[in-house]
């Protein structure tokens, strides 16, 4: 399985796989249409970060591009917790929205684990309920967060099945490393968590079949350190002087990697297909 001699590793096209995504979740949302149902997104989008203005204008346009109808609330920086509150339990209540994003961070004077919780968990299309991570940890059905499932995608999509492989993942926030590793977890591979307190991560990262780079740091995972033949995931999407770079050594990584994700075009494209798709999930009748 191993990249063969003298030739780079495959190199993961997280744009491509995202596009296919997007196109299933075409194909779903015009099925939904003749049961009469469009499925809506909304966000909310609360201050004027220009960051977080730009992400949430992505989502909405990848939301319009596959039939979704996408509703926008902009709120005014000094919005109070108890007036977000209220517009979160407004779009909990209306019938045309079937996800409600929250653009985090938020303003400071508001706690965005508060407005999380409000979010009925049917329309918690990131993943990121108390009642979704529950569901994960249990194994039972319920709405993933979608960078993790965008990391799974990409291992399926590549042919690497997680079963029965070692999986170390670098990174232990609840928006990634942990549900990542649950995720591996369910798909019966064995799953090291790594932090900065973790003594060897060198040794670590050498025993991996799978490595699942979630640090924010660049270079956090030296190119030498992987294994021949593992794959390698990399979510880290740091800014540098360089340009937008992963946490993984790219370069001496592919020299070792059967399949790795570059930064940018790995899982980046991922997010945002994959909230698309938990908002097709989110807007089909159950049972
Ligand atoms: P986070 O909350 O800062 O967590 C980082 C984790 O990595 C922590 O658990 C930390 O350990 C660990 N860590 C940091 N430096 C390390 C090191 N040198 N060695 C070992 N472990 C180290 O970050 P996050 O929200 O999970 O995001 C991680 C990265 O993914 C960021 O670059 C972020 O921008 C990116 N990201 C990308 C996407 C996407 O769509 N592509 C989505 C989400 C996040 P401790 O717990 O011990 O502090």
């Amino acid at each position: 399985m191993g990249a063969p001699e003298g030739q780079e590793a495959r190199r993961i096209d997280g744009k491509a796989i995202a596009k296919r995504v997007r196109e299933e979740v075409r194909e779903r949302v015009a099925a939904l249409a003749k049961r009469g149902i469009q499925p809506g997104l909304a966000t909310v989008l609360v201050g004027d970060d220009p960051a977080s203005a730009i992400y949430v204008r992505n989502k909405e346009k990848a939301c319009r591009e596959v039939g979704m109808e996408s509703i926008g609330v902009k709120l005014p920086g000094s919005t109070t917790q108890a007036e977000l509150l209220a517009v979160v339990d407004d779009l909990n209540r209306r019938a045309d929205v079937h996800g409600i994003l929250v653009q985090l961070p938020l303003p400071v004077d508001l706690d965005s684990n508060v407005v999380i919780e409000r979010i009925s968990p049917a329309k918690d299309v990131d993943g990121l309920h108390p009642v979704s991570q529950g569901r994960l940890l249990a194994g039972a059905p319920g709405l993933r967060p979608c960078t993790p499932l965008g990391v799974m995608r990409l291992l399926d999509e590549v042919g690497v099945d997680p079963r029965g492989r070692r999986a170390v993942v670098v990174g232990r926030s609840l928006l990634v490393g942990k549900p990542v590793a649950l995720l591996l977890l369910e798909r019966h591979a064995t799953v090291t968590i790594c932090h900065t307190r973790t003594s060897d991560l060198a040794a670590e990262v050498g025993s991996a079949d799978i490595v699942i780079a979630a640090a924010g740091k660049p270079g956090a995972v030296r190119g030498e350190w992987i294994r021949a033949g593992a794959t390698v995931i990399d979510v880290g999407t740091n800014r540098t002087e360089a340009g937008l770079v992963g946490d993984v050594e790219y370069e001496a990584a592919a020299r070792r990697a059967a399949h790795i994700s570059p930064v940018p075009g790995g899982v980046g494209p991922m997010t945002i297909a994959m909230l698309l798709s938990n908002t097709a999930d989110a807007a089909t009748p159950h049972g």
